[in-house]
């Protein structure tokens, strides 16, 4: 049987006579906006949002629209590419069939495992992963297959911290509360940026026109950031804090709460621990003693955590400016901490868990808790978190000879080269590899390391769920869509499935269908021995006959959502969802505002709210030793931001989005330019300790004094990739600044901001 939708309708728009509309998913975001697709010949016509859409109601951004660029970009990769030569810089690329590719692979990889064994191979996972199906459900068994403990992915370069944080406190690493942002009354938001990157673990189309409503409804927004962001900028209030110090400034506001008799736990005080050994973790941290270090004076300090007690309902959000940093787990932790204290957490209009539409029941009784630290890296001894190692422990993994040193690495998505920090000696270091495999639309800095590259197919030659982000979504939702085109090539689900059969053994010519099998009958098997299982007496093999979808990934997705709780359950619940239920709603399905899930939702041992962790605990003194910290003379603070055009790196090769001003440009206050001898236009060089760059300078009052500001994901200049837009739009890349051994210690992110950088002006060819 296969899933059917009627997303198909002929226009009656002359000037669109003949196309036909496809409503789908943006993937590019987490938001994932609704798109209407409009194709005439086999051609993409237009692009805009889908007004229909009940969750985007017909909100995009320019990246959106950019889906026919990227389908159509002459540098995507069609088909797989093997590299002749040693020197990725003048290597010659051949194209091969698939089966070459893979028998290339088998001959190139195999024999490392063979003489190295299994730790000899690494394998980085990149944040596209997160917006496909295939990523979601065929990346596991890749990893099992290579069976290496050497993984890596973004999520150290980006959000570890909120999975650890949530893991320590709820139990489980994904249990990741979001801010009810249609409800809410105030706002304190810090390190994020939605008005250019639309939210980031708080899926919310649209995000600045439900921050315009929170001021509609005579509600506040609070921001904090070094930089007068546009969002910033519309805020009620802006405090422009000293990069890094987010944790000390939210520690501070827990400080007043208890100082002040402002905590109240509301319903939450039934099945929350640590309350008195948070008041005593806090108490250093006055307003007073956090106000030089964080550049908040005591008094809005104050003011605003009376603000955030006394508002209806209030939500505290931290994001990638506070996970960045080498407090990143600590901070959000304050993030929580304070929406416990003041009774917002799990409540109507505070920080919130939704209800994932694939979700399965919670399991009844206390959980198994979260634990760090099974094993550790072998060169820096970083423990493990979340089954990984750093992102910026990599390549000394690949550089230290000695049993298990990695030689061989697989990636798939992502563009660590740009993307984590110390860029120049992880570029380095993967020249240094015996076999790099990439699974990537592009020959990008990374992948140009690699000697075989195998590309999937492009966004709108695939099916469409964003799994991942339901359970971030300010709104309990779920929508699908079925490719726009035929993929010219297997899909990815097949490459991945393909990849890890060579690597179990299997041949480079395994069926993929044989890993498709395994991975349904896995998910059913399992939804059959669950507790009062409505098809707990059916044959498998009806069940699996019965599965709607063209591709194996729609036939997964059909079997996680009918044996979900929501789930029509192969006939035993009438009205719950499918595939089939999903396919007939073009426009998605509106699952209702957030609920509250607590105390039910709790997997930590004690089904309770752990507000003081032994880990967390442990980590404070380290926090309050920088109350007394001197600044350091003559350096000024690096930080990254973000643009509404650019996606991270590899959305740099669209002229349609980088065309117009150079936006990679070294943003300086006017104070520091004055100091520094910089002038607008100038160019400025930027040093730290593992390398400097050569940028554009902008003076302007945006940021704050002492703070220096470069977008990331730029730097496309180096010889070997086959980037023809982005390397005439190459800018410098913020990573090769950024620390490689400055982390946080908790979750092993990379700490990207607050960077200690000198700056000097350049003129001619030389500083000077
Ligand atoms: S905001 Fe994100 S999901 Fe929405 S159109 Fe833009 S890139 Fe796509």
């Amino acid at each position: 049987m296969t899933a059917t939708s009627d997303d198909r309708v002929t226009t009656g728009d002359d000037a669109e006579r003949a196309a036909v509309l496809h409503f789908r998913t943006c993937p590019l975001c987490e938001a994932g906006c609704g798109l209407e697709v409009a194709v005439r010949d086999g051609a993409v016509t237009r692009i805009r949002g889908d007004r229909a859409n009940l969750f985007s109601k017909g909100f995009i951004c320019p990246k959106g629209s950019s889906l026919k660029q990227l389908h159509e970009d002459p540098d995507r990769l069609r088909g797989p590419v093997v590299r002749r030569g040693d020197d990725p810089a003048s290597a010659a690329w051949e194209e091969v069939s698939w089966d070459e590719a893979f028998a290339e692979i088998e001959r190139r990889l195999l024999p490392v495992l063979e003489a190295h064994g299994r730790d000899a191979a690494a394998i980085y996972v990149g944040n596209p992963n997160a917006h496909t199906m295939a990523g979601t459900m065929y990346l596991r068994p890749l990893i099992k297959a290579l069976g290496t403990t050497n993984v890596f992915s973004a999520s150290t370069v980006d959000q570890m911290p909120k999975h650890v944080s949530s893991g320590l406190m709820f139990g489980g690493a994904g249990l990741m509360p979001v801010p009810d942002l249609d409800r809410t009354d105030y706002l304190l938001m810090l390190g994020a940026n939605p008005w250019e990157s639309n939210g980031s673990l708080c899926t919310a189309p649209d995000f600045p026109g439900r921050l315009k409503a929170i001021q509609a409804r005579g509600g506040r927004f609070v921001v904090v950031d070094p930089r007068r962001s546009r969002t910033a900028a519309e805020a009620d209030e802006h405090l422009a804090i000293i990069p890094g110090t987010d944790t000390q400034f939210l520690l501070a506001l827990a400080n007043v709460l208890f100082a002040d008799g402002l905590v109240d736990l509301g319903a939450l005080a039934g099945f929350t621990n640590g309350l008195d050994e948070v008041r005593s973790l806090v108490a250093p941290f006055t307003p007073e003693a956090v106000a030089g270090i964080s550049g908040i004076d005591a008094a809005v300090t104050r003011r605003l955590a009376h603000e955030l007690a006394a508002a209806p309902s209030a939500a505290v959000y931290g994001r990638i400016g506070t996970h960045t940093t080498s407090f990143g787990t600590l901070a959000s932790w304050a993030v929580d901490v304070l929406n416990v204290l003041t009774g917002n957490l799990d409540r109507p209009g505070g920080a919130m868990f939704p209800s994932a539409a694939h979700d399965r029941a919670p399991k009844p009784g206390p959980g198994r808790g979260y634990v760090t630290g099974r094993r550790t890296s072998r060169v820096k001894g970083y423990p493990e978190v979340n089954g990984e190692f750093p992102a910026a422990a990599l390549a000394d993994e690949i550089e230290t000879p000695g049993s298990g040193q990695v030689r061989a690495l697989v990636t798939v998505a992502g563009n660590p080269v740009v993307s984590t920090p110390n860029s120049d000696r992880l570029d380095a270091a993967l020249a240094s590899l015996d076999c790099m495999v990439s699974v990537d639309i592009y020959r990008n800095e990374t992948t140009r390391h690699a000697h075989v590259i195998l590309p999937p197919p492009s966004a709108l030659e695939r099916s469409e769920c964003h799994l991942a982000f339901f359970s971030l979504s300010v709104r309990n939702h779920v929508q699908w869509s079925p490719p726009v085109f035929e993929p010219t090539g297997p899909g990815e689900h097949e490459i991945l499935a393909r990849l890890a059969l060579l690597l179990s053994g299997m041949g480079a010519d395994a069926d993929p269908a044989v890993m498709d099998d395994l991975l349904v009958t896995a998910l059913l098997q399992q939804a059959q021995t669950a507790a009062d299982s409505p098809i707990a007496d059916r044959s498998l093999e009806e069940l699996t006959a019965a599965l709607s979808g063209a591709s194996a990934v729609d036939r997964l997705l059909d079997a996680m959502l009918r044996t979900s709780a929501r789930g029509e359950f192969f006939g035993a619940r009438p009205g719950g969802l499918s595939l089939d239920a999903l396919a007939a709603n073009p426009h998605g399905i509106d699952l209702g505002a957030l609920e509250p899930r607590l105390p039910a939702l709790l997997r930590t041992p004690t089904e309770r709210i752990e507000l003081a962790p032994p880990t967390i605990v442990a980590d404070v003194p380290r926090l309050a030793a920088t109350l007394t910290a001197a600044p350091r003379d003559g350096e000024v603070l690096l930080v990254g931001r973000r643009h509404l055009r650019s996606n991270n790196s590899w959305m740099h090769n669209l002229d349609v989005l980088v065309k117009g001003k150079p936006r990679c440009t070294l943003q300086v206050h006017p104070d520091d330019a004055g100091r520094f001898g910089l002038t607008d236009g100038g160019r400025a060089q930027v040093a730290s300790r593992v390398g400097k760059v050569v940028a554009p300078v902008e003076v302007t009052d945006e940021i704050r004094p002492g703070v220096v500001s470069l977008p990331h994901g730029w730097g496309h200049d180096r010889p070997g990739t086959d980037l023809t837009v982005a390397a005439a739009h190459a800018g410098v890349n913020s990573n090769v600044l950024t620390d490689e051994e400055v982390l946080d210690p908790l979750s092993g992110n990379a700490a990207l901001n607050a960077i200690p950088v000198m700056v000097s002006p350049v003129s001619g060819g030389a500083p000077d």
